[in-house]
This record gives structure tokens, sequence and C-alpha cells, in this order.
């Protein structure tokens, strides 16, 4: 069983369809796969139609936007019931303040590269949720990128001056509310130093007595050194350890099944989620 917990499709930043995520699963040989867009779920209806014909069972999930005192955490949420209100209108803020800060941020890029706000919806699927790979790729269409990393290490970087913050959830309520919607919490790419500041051990320690299930261990922005560090904490706190792809299609290098997450593992996180896989229908 190869299960890969975290991946994005067209409904936020990745370019594959949710039904082209499915297909390329199969052939990927990845026999599970989570599709977690980011602050979106969008994208579930369209998979969950490619589990018979490729034969991968879906996971629904999101990862969500959050913070703690001011350091970007990703909060991956599976299995839970979208219905829930509290939840379904955090990830609807959350979505509609990034597409605010894109128009912020493009009104800023714009001074040195031309382009407008349309440039950036025309890269975007239809309701999807917009990010920075989304303006990178419009300055890839532009020609004044070559890809979308150009585009992040020269102008979308955190700490550059274009860069716009959007709206976040506090991570401690981002933690309590997927389990009040029957969803397990698991900490994307905690140690991911690449990305700027991270959190402090005594945080995740504070999140997983709020209900965290679990680390994001296996992910290609932690090295050896974090890794080894996140599974002693994990298993200091009790904390599941899982594994996964990130997976972006063309927008980033992540290959789907790169990092997988063990079968017991998985077997503890059905336990926990109110919403049951998408399995294929018996023969
Ligand atoms: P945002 O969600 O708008 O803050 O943009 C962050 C997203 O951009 C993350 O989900 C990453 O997957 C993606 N990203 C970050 N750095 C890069 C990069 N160098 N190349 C491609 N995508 C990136
Ligand atoms: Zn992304
Ligand atoms: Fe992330
Ligand atoms: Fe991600």
């Amino acid at each position: 069983m190869r299960i890969d917990l975290h991946t994005h499709s067209s409904v936020s930043d990745g370019t594959d369809s949710p039904s082209q995520l499915m297909h390329r699963a199969a052939a990927a040989g990845v026999d599970v796969v989570a599709l977690t867009d980011h602050d979106a779920t969008a994208g579930w209806a369209q998979a969950a139609r490619e589990v018979a014909a490729t034969g991968v069972h879906l996971v629904r999930g999101a990862e969500l936007s959050c913070s703690a005192d001011g350091i970007s955490v990703h909060l991956l949420c599976l299995l839970h019931d979208p219905e829930v209100p509290e939840l379904r209108a955090e990830m609807q803020q959350a979505r509609q303040s990034r597409e605010d800060r894109a128009q912020v941020m493009v009104e800023r890029i714009a001074v040195d590269y031309p382009m407008t706000f349309r440039d950036v919806l025309d890269q975007a699927a239809h309701g999807a949720t917009i990010g920075r790979p989304h303006i990178a790729d419009a300055m890839v269409a532009l020609g004044y990128m070559p890809d979308r990393g150009a585009a992040f290490a020269r102008v979308l970087a955190s700490d550059g001056p274009y860069y716009v913050r959007h709206y976040v959830q506090d991570v401690r309520a981002a933690v309590q509310r997927v389990r009040a919607a029957g969803g397990v919490p698991i900490l994307a790419h905690p140690r991911a130093a690449s990305r700027g500041r991270v959190i402090a051990d005594e945080v995740i320690a504070e999140l997983a007595q709020v209900g965290l299930a679990g680390l994001e261990v296996d992910h290609r922005d932690q090295d050896t050194a974090a890794r080894t560090h996140l599974r002693a904490l994990a298993a200091d706190l009790g904390l599941l350890v899982t594994g996964a792809s990130d997976y972006h299609g063309q927008g980033k290098e992540n290959r789907l099944g790169e990092n997988t997450t063990d079968p017991e593992v998985f077997a503890r996180i059905l336990e926990q989620g109110r919403l049951e896989v998408v399995r294929p229908p018996r023969t």
C-alpha cells in the first residue's frame, strides 16, 4: 500500500485537475491519495468520480492556512465533515482574503513588472483558491520569469518588498475546529526551514494537548536532522507520523508518492475521521 496524504490540484495552486491528479496517482503506483487543496474542498467531487476508473482510494481533506503567534503554519485536515459551519466559514474567509491580498501584491509588483490582476486570474481555474503560485504563473506567461521557482526567488518571497499577508486562523483554534468537524488535524511540514521561521516544540506540545493528531515528518522540505527531531517529538507527545509528497503538478518538482505514510498509521487516521475513504466499488 502506497499512501500519499498531501496533494494539490487546480482547485488551489496545483496544475492538474482533480481528475488528472487521480489518474497520475494511479500511473505513479499510489494506492491512496489525499486531496488537500489550500483552504478548499471544491475538488472532492471530481476526484471521487475517478476512484472507480483509477482504483485509487481517495481521502478527502484540505490544507488550512494558519499561524502561531505570527509564524505561518499549515494544518492538514483529513476526513472532516465539510458542512460544519465554523470550519467552512474559516476556509471561505481565507479564500476571500487570499484573493484580496493577491490584488494588492499585483498592484505592488506592477510598479516594476507591468501586469494586472486579470493576468493572475487567467492562470487559475474558476473558483480556485488564489495563491502566490498563480502570480508566479502570470509572470511566466508575461515573459518576466522562466518558471515559478524564479518568481518566488526574485519577487514573491515572504520577506520581500511585494509580499502581503492574508487572513489565517490561529492554529490552536484551527486544531479544535478540525476536531469539532470530525477531521484529523496533522501539522504539515512543521520543520520546513526553507519557508521561514518554524514553530517551537513547545507550541507543538500545546497543539497536542488541544487535539493535534500527527506530524508530517517525511516531506522533501525537511532534511534528515529535522525528520529525526520530529520523530522523537512525535514519540514524546504520542502523535502519529505521516509522510507525503505535497504534489503540485508541474508547479513544483515534488513527485506523487515520493514520501508515503505507513499503513498502520493510516488505519489510526481512519479510525479518527468522520468521513469514509472513497473506495472503488467491490466487483
Ligand atoms: P501562498 O499560499 O499564496 O502563500 O503561496 C505559498 C505556496 O506557494 C505554497 O503552497 C507552496 O506550495 C508554493 N511555493 C512556495 N515556494 C515555491 C517555489 N519556490 N516554487 C513553486 N511553488 C512554491
Ligand atoms: Zn501550494
Ligand atoms: Fe503547505
Ligand atoms: Fe501543500
